[in-house]
């Protein structure tokens, strides 16, 4: 097993981290939160010899999983995640895609919903799958202990949080999650979220204006 590694392909007018986990040895991954865009993510799996095995998915808004059926017929792979509570999101999002005027959009239907506890994995690389409703009901985070690594989606940003005016937010269960479940796992977790930079669980708890 080599090291995990990562590439971000910005998708969407929303600007979306779609994120590419791979091992850095035998190319081999998984497609994170493939919202649209699916020619761009494809012509980066290709143009760096990246096997996908499958798409995971950290919550059922648009940005995220909009291009996700897309992606699964394009590689014959399973769409994982995110957990059943985004279901209704989910099935809506042909719906949002006439409301932002995004083309393409499909409404996503999971191989598999994950719950809080499971793992995921992809050659020796095990994610721990934690449950950090708030931004969605159903939206998980995935974990990498041995890397010390996260990929957190929209719960957490660098020096912001997930947005809550949307079917299903609720602001206290996004701070909940956030210093239950996240922050505890370490100051040096570093993390990928759904947009703009990245960083570290420690910045964030010293100086995000929103848990201090
Ligand atoms: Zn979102
Ligand atoms: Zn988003």
């Amino acid at each position: 097993m080599g090291q995990l590694n990562a590439g971000i392909v910005p998708v969407t007018p929303f600007q979306q981290n779609c994120t590419i986990l791979f091992d850095m040895d035998d190319k081999r991954g998984v497609v994170v939160d493939p919202g649209g865009d699916i020619d761009k993510v494809l012509a980066v799996l290709r143009d760096n010899a990246i096997t996908a095995e499958a798409i995971w998915i950290t919550h059922g808004h648009i940005d995220h999983a909009g291009g996700a059926m897309e992606l699964k017929e394009a590689l014959g792979i399973e769409i994982i995640g995110p957990h059943e509570a985004d279901k209704m999101l989910l099935d809506n999002l042909e719906n949002q895609g006439r409301r932002y005027g995004i083309d393409g959009v499909r409404n996503c239907v999971p191989d598999r919903f994950l719950a809080e506890g499971e793992t995921v994995s992809f050659g020796g690389h095990v994610f721990e799958v934690l449950h950090c409703p708030g931004h969605a009901p159903g939206h998980v985070v995935y974990y990498n202990r041995a890397a010390k690594f996260a990929h957190v989606g929209d719960v957490l940003f660098r020096g912001s949080v997930g947005r809550t005016d949307l079917p299903g937010g609720d602001h206290a269960a996004l701070i909940a999650s956030i210093k239950d479940k996240l922050l505890p796992l370490g100051d040096d977790i570093g993390f990928i979220c759904g947009h703009g930079p990245g960083g570290r669980f420690g910045e964030e708890r010293r100086t995000n204006p929103f848990l201090t």
